[in-house]
């Protein structure tokens, strides 16, 4: 449920609307945007009375939300989140390319794609060190040594790093990583889910292999509900009965997840398509969707990658499309090029 309050209402009856709601077992929460004052009633509100809340004197409307999600949900949050990671910002136009090898496989490999990537602009450096693969013959990642591999690129080069957790038991060596990365097959592990909700590092939600929107957003709903707010959104494609791609790309995804939610939402085209001659273009539709950066796969040596090398591409290629993104965005920061272009004045 959610109650608008009137322009200049009374803090003391705020006060006391809060305390009568949270009396009833109930959470409150509130949200100040430069044009609303909210309050968000999170719990089962099916026995509040409507109608008693809309006579109150500080109160303009009432309305109850029909998603499920309430955390998530922009309704209850109008302004868009940016999340701090490490210094950096992501979210509302801020916007972030981070790139990197699906797998960590030595400390030259990293060091070497670390210092290219951040040299044709990368905000963050990506690497798989606990790898979730689907044949239990395949290269399944250097697992605790990768995470010290990637701290030592990120030494070298400052770049925060982006790694996967496949197990919340190994939770414990992911203290230095800067953005824990839940992958596809785990959106719905809902017990690592709750238990990253109850830790503050900012987490990359990868979009399910099948899943809804409306999914996604319950799994992002466990981690916020847990108290942690830093949850970024990433679309890498879901399974449909397309064989041309590994995955088909939901480019709807992103504006549909702007408009339900206020979380930034990046995307995947290097897992979304399989391919790299697709990252570019997928890249400038996404931009032009409106997400709030990508995440690519890029390898020093694709041929020789010991997972996903059909779809990395090298770190020349990444530069050529970091020129190509670069004149769409401003970087360092700010909006971008892209918003003009929806206004037709590019
Ligand atoms: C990855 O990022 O390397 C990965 C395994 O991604 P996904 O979970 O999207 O398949
Ligand atoms: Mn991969």
């Amino acid at each position: 449920m959610i109650i608008i309050l009137k322009d200049g209402a009374e803090q003391e009856q705020i006060n006391s609307l809060v305390q009568n709601i949270t009396n009833r077992g109930l959470t409150v929460h509130e949200s100040i945007g430069s044009q609303s004052h909210i309050l968000g009633v999170i719990g089962d509100t099916s026995r509040v009375d409507t109608q008693t809340i809309i006579n109150l004197e500080c109160v303009s409307d009432v309305k109850r939300v029909s998603e499920p999600y309430k955390a998530v949900n922009r309704k209850f949050h109008p302004e868009d989140t940016i999340v701090e990671v490490s210094g950096r910002k992501i979210g509302e136009g801020y916007f972030n390319m981070i790139a990197g090898p699906c797998s960590v496989e030595s400390e030259e490999q990293i060091i070497e794609v670390a210092r290219r990537v951040k040299a044709s602009g990368a905000s963050m450096l990506r690497g798989g060190a606990y790898k979730p693969r689907t044949s239990p013959y395949a290269f399944q990642g250097l697992k605790q040594e990768g995470i010290k591999l990637l701290l030592a690129a990120k030494k070298e080069t400052g770049l925060p790093i982006v790694t996967e957790l496949t197990n919340i038991m190994n939770l414990k060596y992911f203290d230095d990583v800067d953005v824990i990365q839940v992958g596809a097959r785990n959106m719905q592990n809902f017990d690592m889910l709750y238990e990253l909700g109850h830790s503050n590092k900012p987490i990359l939600l990868k979009r399910g292999l099948s899943s809804t929107i409306e999914e996604w957003l319950m799994s992002a709903e466990y981690i916020m509900s847990g108290g942690n707010q830093n949850v970024i959104l990433c679309e890498r494609g879901i399974r449909t009965y397309e064989t041309a791609t590994r995955n088909t790309f939901d480019i709807s995804a992103v504006p549909i997840l702007k408009r339900l939610s206020h979380l930034p939402i990046i995307v995947d085209p290097s897992h979304a398509t399989g391919k790299t001659w697709l990252v570019k273009p997928l890249v400038r539709a996404a931009i032009g969707a409106g997400c709030d950066g990508a995440m690519i796969e890029v390898h020093n040596n694709p041929s020789c990658a010991l997972c996903d090398g059909a779809q990395s591409i090298t770190p020349d290629t990444f530069d050529t499309i970091m020129q190509d993104v670069k004149k769409r965005i401003e970087f360092e920061g700010k909006i971008l090029v892209w918003k003009l272009a929806l206004l037709g004045l590019d």
